[in-house]
């Protein structure tokens, strides 16, 4: 479809695109040319040698041989190549805008152009166009005879000779290009209409203020299409054309330094000789005249101020990344290369006339837009001074700054680029998304979880995250051979789905070394359309498993759409297609975009579905939007927090953004993707999805995915009851599995033992046997990585597990080594002290027993009175309370193990007790001797009966700290004796 390949003679104007094709067709029948070009040129020098007189014919008809051979041949290709604007549209097909370089031109028919518009141009530039045959000797003898004077040679071309000029020849002024000029005019007046001529010399010349051609100058200086044009504005612009600096019209309206005067003269010429050569009447001309002491206002004499190409395109990102894009498919469609290949693509995006249909969603775009630059939750900076960067050009950016892209993954086409926080001021200001930026943690779905399932969970899904050195990576990360996890913490064992939920570095960092393998993990990332070479080429560990050094954001958001498009990745495509001037197709996206398959369906089904539990339960919550959606994404935060990313989807559109600093200054160590790039993700896919119902990601599950439960220390297949019956209550876990990686195994890392409920651990000789169960407890594999970790880290991260173990009943709770494998709660002295408390309550309840029975002993009964009984009755209930002290219970299913048993205490029995026997001999002794005292008297026949109350203050003191020996039984007060 390139334009050399057309043929000229099958050219067709097209209406509406472009009117040049069909133009410069060639007269079917041209007249006598070889005999017509001698007869002109013979002509020419003959006039030169009357002229010029004294030369010698020979010498002079030598030179000017010489001049004709150096002469360019007649190439049309350079007549309609002329620059000509290029047109952006968005996706429907509506004008974004007209894209230019230095040059601004739209062809214009010579239907379009008004007919007043010729005539003022015929008449100031070349008014015996239509009678001469390119070159007009009546003028040229007067140029000739006014260069000999005062040596200019300006004055005397032809609009056909302008016409070549302009277009075919360099801008040089000498005899020899003047007459290779008028050489080149007679030929072309040999091959082409004048009609033909005139339509491509208005369309082609310049009009000032960077106008090229009839159609642009109108909109420029009158904001009006051709049509519209008053008889004065024709004479206006026609007038410009012998020099459209001094002539420019805004230049002299506006600009202190220039005069409207200049126009006026001018354009009461061009008037003055319309008229003069009958174009126009006396009146039209009177009419149209200006008045030098009368203002433009006074007189309805219009030019707009200021030219609409000094302002910036809408959606200047997207329009800029469009533009760069097809420079470089425009690059690989014609071969060219390098930094000229470069200016050349860019050349015919500026000057080419192309219409590029992009993919741009305005109402998208807008509402990306307006989420950026109104975005408020921006995390702070580490300093303050940060807060403004100065950019290499000097402008000052303020910081953190904020990116956005958001895709249509179904097509892979781009809707929305947000390129800043702040909208550009300015052509092709930083555009953030086509940068390489840190994504943190948000690698991992691509490198590390993706290909995990793509190889069939290698390994398990369960997953190491202990602060244990990773093979092969023993010297990283300062030496401690494992990243840190963000909280600082470790799990132990932790299946997948937790990894990539609480976004586990340790566990991520284990994946890509060693069990996928850091080759693999790079294949697929390059897959996905990832390009950065620390990750693809050198795969380096720390990138691919925690993202640490930067990617293209564009590249970013493609990959995550190719795991929404159920593992089909999709070059991500600005535009659907790009039009030459001609309307011929040169660019088409079905031409560009790569499609490949990187993961299967069965592996984008699982990854979505775990990145689903990122949003609703892990890291990424803050991305839900407030009406339900179904939404799969990833967090990032960098290294040293500089900065923060999330990516993501919902079942239409995949969108990522980035926060940080332009100069890679530290955001405040609480930035966290989690924090402040989740909502901003939200803040502008939520008002995208307003009218988009909530749908599943799959209505089913594709093939090749099987729903399976596996013990969750082994990640194999349950063993009997063993898994469920864990000790330490680790549950089975119930996960999605590709079919082939179902595992085969049964666990082989429980065992069943007899357990001690209160430790979790063996259950020695001691423990209470109706708190011995039996139970699995751990025992790790050989190859086990945790086996490297201490007893005490091993019992932090995995309670109750055994490092080696293969038959428990050879342990001897006797022999002092394996004494840490049985319960360390149930010792022989705690249980001396049960033989105690047992032999203490026995002693307790015989008390009580003997104490009530003294109570309703008909002896005392009726001699007790309610004060006496009540201080008995409360002395035996402290005493009862006191027993009932509840013995320790073992933990609770799921709860943590004891790690300490108190051992039985008797202080508080014994003191109730003591209190107790107190209590009663006081009151008993004393009616005993009341009794004897009663008696003596009954034999003594006395009548002086004074049977006194009992005291109050009487009783021993119910004391239960130990000082109750310094007011004793003996202490009493009112005693009676
Ligand atoms: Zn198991
Ligand atoms: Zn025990």
């Amino acid at each position: 479809m390139k334009r050399e390949n057309i043929n000229k003679e099958n050219r067709k104007p097209k209406k509406g695109i472009h009117k040049i094709k069909g133009y410069f067709q060639e007269r079917t029948n041209p007249p006598n040319f070889i005999l017509s070009v001698f007869v002109t040129t013979l002509k020419m020098f003959v006039v030169l040698f009357i002229l010029l007189g004294f030369a010698g014919f020979g010498a002079l008809l030598g030179i000017a041989k010489g001049y004709l051979d150096a002469t360019p041949a007649l190439d049309l290709e350079r007549i309609e190549n002329q620059s000509e604007t290029s047109f952006i549209y968005d996706r429907y097909g509506n004008l974004i805008t007209p894209y230019y370089g230095l040059e601004n031109r739209v062809w214009a028919s010579l239907d379009e152009i008004p007919k007043m518009l010729q005539d003022a141009v015929i008449a100031v530039e070349d008014v015996r166009f239509y009678s001469h045959r390119g070159i007009d000797f009546k003028r040229l003898v007067g140029a000739i005879i006014n260069n000999l004077r005062n040596e200019s040679i300006q004055g005397a071309s032809t609009i056909t000779q302008q016409l070549i000029k302009n277009t075919l020849l360099t801008p040089e002024r000498s005899y020899k290009r003047k007459i290779q000029e008028a050489y080149l005019a007679i030929q072309l007046e040999q091959k082409y209409t004048k009609q033909q001529i005139l339509e491509a010399y208005l369309n082609t010349s310049y009009f000032g203020s960077g106008n090229y051609g009839v159609k642009t100058a109108a909109q420029d200086y009158f904001g009006k299409e051709l049509k519209d044009l008053t008889l004065r504005e024709c004479a206006v612009l026609a007038g410009i054309l012998r020099n459209p600096y001094y002539y420019d019209p805004r230049k002299n309206l506006y600009d202190p330094n220039r005069k409207p005067e200049i126009t006026y003269n001018r354009t009461n010429l061009v008037l003055r000789l319309m008229y003069e050569n009958g174009f126009i009447t006396k009146e039209q001309y009177e009419e149209a005249k200006l008045d030098p002491n009368k203002t433009p206002e006074e007189q309805g004499f219009k030019v707009i101020e200021k030219s609409n190409r000094d302002s910036l395109y809408p959606m200047p990102h997207f329009v800029e990344y469009v533009i760069l894009d097809v420079r470089d498919r425009l690059m690989e469609h014609f071969g060219w290369t390098g930094d000229e290949g470069r200016q050349k693509a860019m050349k015919l995006i500026q000057e080419g006339g192309l219409r590029i249909y992009t993919t741009v969603d305005p109402e998208i775009q807008k509402i990306a837009e307006e989420a950026v630059y109104n975005y408020k939750n921006l995390p702070p900076l580490a300093n303050s001074k940060d807060r403004v960067y100065t950019d290499p050009q000097g402008h000052e950016i303020p910081q953190p700054q904020a990116a956005a892209i958001v895709i249509d993954h179904t097509t892979g086409e781009i809707r929305a680029i947000v390129g800043g926080r702040t909208p550009p001021q300015g052509r092709f200001w930083t555009n953030r998304v086509t940068q390489a930026l840190a994504v943190g943690s948000a690698i991992k779905p691509l490198s590390v979880y993706g290909p995990f399932i793509e190889a069939g969970y290698p390994g398990g899904i369960i997953l190491e995250d202990v602060p244990v050195p990773i093979k092969g990576l023993e010297g990283e990360w300062n030496g401690r051979g494992y990243p840190r996890n963000y909280d600082g913490r470790f799990k132990g064992l932790v299946d997948v789905r937790t990894a990539i939920k609480n976004s586990i570095n340790v566990a991520a960092a284990r994946i890509v070394q060693e069990r996928v393998g850091p080759d693999y993990s790079a294949e697929k990332l390059l897959e996905l359309g990832i390009t950065s070479p620390l990750y693809v080429k050198e795969k380096i560990v720390t990138d691919l498993a925690l993202g640490q050094d930067g990617i293209n954001m564009v590249e970013m958001a493609a990959a995550y759409a190719a795991i929404a498009n159920r593992g089909i990745y999709q070059t991500p495509v600005s535009f659907t297609k790009v039009l030459d001037r001609d309307g011929n197709e040169i660019l088409n996206k079905d031409n560009i975009q790569v499609k490949r398959a990187v993961f299967k369906e069965s592996t984008a089904f699982i990854l979505t579905d775990w990145m689903e539990t990122v949003v609703n339960s892990g890291t990424g919550t803050r991305a839900k939007f407030s009406k339900p959606m179904h939404i799969a994404g990833k967090t990032g935060t960098l290294n040293n927090f500089m900065g923060v990313y999330f990516a993501g989807f919902t079942p239409y559109y995949t969108a990522t953004v980035w926060i940080g600093h332009d100069d890679y200054k530290p955001l405040k160590d609480d930035a966290q993707g989690g924090r402040f790039a989740a909502p901003l993700w939200k803040a502008v896919m939520e008002p995208i999805h307003k009218d988009l119902e909530n749908k599943p990601f799959y209505d089913k599950p594709p093939e090749g995915v099987v729903r399976v439960t596996v013990c969750g220390v082994s990640g194999k297949l349950p063993n009997g009851t063993l898994c469920e019956n864990d000790a330490s209550g680790r549950k089975l876990i119930t996960e999605w599995f590709p079919v082939e990686a179902v595992p085969k195994e049964k666990c082989d890392v429980h065992q069943e033992v007899e357990i001690c409920k209160y430790s979790n651990k063996l259950a020695s000789p001691y423990c209470p046997r109706e708190h011995v169960v039996k139970k699995s407890v751990i025992v790790l594999p050989k190859d086990s990585p945790l086996r490297q970790l201490s007893n005490e880290q091993l019992q932090k991260y995995l309670p109750g597990a055994f490092r080696d173990m293969t038959d428990f009943s050879a342990l001897d709770y006797n022999n002092p080594e394996d004494r840490q494998y049985f319960c360390p709660l149930h010792t022989q002295e705690w249980y001396n002290s049960q033989q105690v408390r047992e032999d203490l309550y026995k002693r307790a309840q015989d008390l009580i027993n003997s104490v009530r029975s003294k109570i309703s002993d008909p002896r005392y009964k009726d001699r007790l009175n309610d004060e006496a009984r009540n201080a008995l009755e409360k002395a035996i209930e402290a005493l009862l309370k006191s027993l009932n002290q509840t013995p320790v219970e073992p933990p609770a299913e799921g709860e943590k193990p004891l790690t300490q048993l108190p051992l039985f205490d008797p202080k508080p029995i014994e003191q109730n007790m003591a209190y107790l026997i107190e209590l009663s001999r006081t009151i008993f002794d004393s009616i005993d001797r009341q009794i004897q005292e009663e008696n003596q008297i009954q034999e003594e026949n006395a009548n002086q009966n004074q049977q006194m109350p009992f005291p109050q203050n009487n009783f021993p003191s119910h004391n239960t700290d130990n000082n109750r020996n310094k007011r004793g039984p003996n202490n009493k007060k009112g005693a009676q004796d």
